[in-house]
């Protein structure tokens, strides 16, 4: 078995805070084409938030044959301060290889690749789709190779993202869904004034404290059988008003909702709209994302079993935690995330067990497999 720890280590010794894009994109690059792997890079999209680089590769089955693709992202979250080593030295102490992406997620795209190298080309059609933003503002990233994807026709069956999924161990943990996300600027204007004169001023900030109570006491929905339920949360009132004597002129405040599947971002943006014009105000939405569910059935299925059949135990089939690529991805297919343990992910001295790493590869290897060759 090909074992993953090297690649891993290459890929960690290449710096890319997001947006990733150079060295470390060759670095795959150079590990997919001995596979027999089509390799396409791209820049896209333009500032502030581009050009981003991507790359699909894709190994063409015997005509007809499935196609399961593999998807995840070569940036990383800025390393901050206090590392025990240097946070883009790889470094082996103990049991653990250590540096930045070992688990978010330069581990699993290495397992991904050590997974593909053990399966035979004529099993089937697999594919990797890895972005250089995904941890940054994510709009020309895992977005523009979709329309690759679409372009040139080679549309997956079933996609698997390599987030760190698992909590305790390896395998407790898989993704079938993510919640979706949303957050609404919220403005109330007036007319500013002496406090001592209040007739001849109009004070915005009782509207905004009703318009807060009544969003704040909505209740959107009571969960469904995979979501819990969608929660608002007020995130920040700002009047901003330095002098204790003046009526302000404007309040602003925002909120931040994280919605199932019974709601969309859009819906949930035109009814905060609705309430906030009754109070007097406007509201600004941006979405970061919808919410994805792929249903339980014969994917999630499928990956229990090979993560079962590697680790031991039945992964928990979860909901929880913030958006991820996958929100974009099951546009094109059914998408289910699972990679290694989470724990010291976005933190220093973020660190991956070795026999993690290879077993990932493992649960990769058969989840490919299986999926390609229909039981
Ligand atoms: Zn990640």
């Amino acid at each position: 078995m090909t074992s993953a720890i090297p690649l891993a280590e290459a890929l960690i010794a290449c710096p890319s805070v997001t947006p990733a894009t150079g060295a470390v994109f060759d670095c795959l690059d150079a590990a997919l084409v001995p596979l027999g792997f089509a390799v396409h890079r791209s820049l896209d999209g333009e500032a502030p938030d581009g050009p981003v680089e991507n790359l699909f590769a894709i190994r063409q089955g015997p005509p007809g044959s499935r196609h399961f693709a593999f998807a995840g992202h070569l940036d990383v979250v800025p390393p901050g301060e206090g590392w025990t080593s240097g946070a883009f030295v790889p470094e082996v102490r103990g049991d653990l290889l250590h540096g930045r992406g070992a688990v978010d997620m330069k581990g699993a795209i290495a397992a991904m690749v050590a997974a593909v190298a053990d399966i035979p080309a004529n099993a089937g059609t697999l594919s990797f789709v890895i972005t250089g933003d995904e941890e940054g503002p994510a709009r020309f990233g895992t977005v523009a190779l979709i329309e690759h994807i679409r372009a040139v026709d080679s549309i997956p069956d079933l996609c698997l993202v390599g987030e760190p999924t698992s909590v305790s161990r390896l395998g407790d943990t898989a993704k079938i869904g993510r919640r979706g996300s949303v957050n609404i600027w919220l403005t109330v204007e007036g007319r500013e004034g002496h406090v001592a004169y209040p007739h001849l001023a109009d004070n915005p900030a009782p509207r905004m404290i009703a318009l807060l109570a009544e969003l704040d006491a909505l209740v959107l929905d009571h969960g469904t059988d995979w979501f819990q339920a969608s929660n608002l949360e007020i995130t920040e009132i700002a009047i901003g008003n330095p002098a204790a004597n003046v009526i302000p002129s404007r309040a602003r405040a925002r909120i931040s909702i994280r919605f199932n599947d019974l709601h969309t971002g859009q819906g949930l943006a035109a009814r905060v709209a609705e309430i906030a014009h009754r109070h007097g105000g406007t509201s600004h939405a941006t979405i970061s994302g919808e919410a994805f569910l792929t249903e339980p059935g014969p994917f999630s299925a499928l990956v229990a079993a090979a993560v079962e059949a590697e680790t031991g135990i039945a992964p928990e089939l979860s909901t929880t935690g913030g958006t991820s690529d996958a929100r974009f991805l099951k546009a094109l297919c059914p998408v289910i995330e699972f990679g290694l343990c989470n724990a010291t992910m976005h933190k220093r001295d973020e660190a991956v067990a070795l026999a993690d790493l290879d077993a990932l590869a493992a649960i990769y290897r058969r989840i490919a497999l299986t999926a390609l060759i229909p039981q």
